[in-house]
């Protein structure tokens, strides 16, 4: 009897996690005829440098503009994908994308750098470089010192020797690097020795409390630390309020991104955004300085 029970408890187990595997193979489906179909769309949120007051560039940030349930954020279709290889072609779109993008904007905004998230499967892909070039060869007129490549510091640390090697070869060409969510990581000391990236993003999670909360204020300061002592650019993400980027600028962080300064906003809105920014006077600036 209890063998049985075993055995059926087995199929029921066995139909359920079949079914779980149609589900998810059909949602790829669907993910994959969404790229085909025109239906995904980079958003745009801007970087800026807080203590210049200026906007240096834009992060792309991937949206589902789906048919019946209107914009889908990347968390909610990425994860299911990110283990295979349709995310090498979204990533691929994503680049090309960020490439039209500059081409676009080089009129007005010839300074600004486009930084693309890169999954780590696309990122050890064994022809990353070889497709970067290739995507890059059909941009002449724009400088890949325009694009910056966002990778997890968790994924970085995957392999470290290759994504050491992909990251040299990648910058040999001009593209740079962030290494995202800073601080999540291992952030070790060595691996930080070995990665050749330009630049730390200090993981928003930090930031949010950093007002109140001592121990994130000591992870910021220690990664701002970090990078001094690393020569490497440092940003923070997560900038929801004025203050939060006035006491990053006090403890030497002069780049920002946030909602604090913008949400991410499709292409066609950013001019005007741009146009209109004024950084808050809480920072140096603003129409009355007087009490400076
Ligand atoms: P991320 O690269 O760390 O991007 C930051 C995320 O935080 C974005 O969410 C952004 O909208 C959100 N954010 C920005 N400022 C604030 C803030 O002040 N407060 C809060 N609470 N959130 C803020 P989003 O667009 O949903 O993207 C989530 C993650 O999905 C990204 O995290 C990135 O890891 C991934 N992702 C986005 N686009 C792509 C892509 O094109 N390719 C790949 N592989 N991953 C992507
Ligand atoms: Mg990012
Ligand atoms: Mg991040
Ligand atoms: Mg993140």
């Amino acid at each position: 009897q209890a063998k049985l029970n075993g055995r059926n408890q087995f199929h029921l187990f066995d139909a359920e996690q079949d079914q779980q595997l149609r589900t998810h193979h059909n949602q790829r489906a669907r993910i994959r005829q969404a790229l085909q179909q025109g239906e995904m769309r980079l958003y745009f949120q801007p970087k800026v440098n807080m203590r210049q007051g200026r906007i240096t560039g834009m992060e792309a940030l991937l949206r589902w503009q789906h048919p019946e349930q209107g914009i889908v954020g990347p968390l909610h279709f990425l994860p299911l994908i990110e283990h295979t290889d349709l995310i090498i072609d979204v990533g691929d779109w994503v680049l090309q994308q960020a490439m039209e993008q500059l081409r676009a904007w080089t009129g007005l905004h010839a300074d600004w750098v486009i930084s693309v998230n890169i999954a780590a499967r696309h990122f050890q892909c064994k022809d990353f470089v070889e497709r970067l070039r290739t995507i890059l060869a059909a941009y002449p007129d724009i400088a890949p010192e325009r694009l910056e490549i966002e990778i997890l510091e968790s994924a970085a640390i995957q392999d470290i020797q290759h994504v050491r090697d992909v990251m040299l070869a990648c910058q040999q060409i001009g593209v740079s690097f962030a290494l995202d969510d800073f601080g999540t990581g291992y952030s070790s000391l060595s691996y930080l020795k070995r990665l050749p990236a330009d630049t730390l993003k200090i993981d928003q999670s930090f930031v949010r409390d950093m007002l109140e909360d001592k121990d994130d204020l000591a992870v910021i300061s220690a990664v701002i630390g970090l990078a001094r002592a690393f020569n490497r650019v440092v940003i923070a993400e997560g900038v929801e309020t004025p203050e939060h980027g006035a006491a990053l600028l006090r403890l030497g962080c002069e780049l920002a991104q946030g909602y604090g300064i913008a949400r991410p906003m499709p292409a066609g809105q950013v001019e005007a955004w741009a146009d209109s920014y004024v950084a808050p006077q809480i920072w140096g600036h603003g129409k009355d300085l007087e009490w400076e």
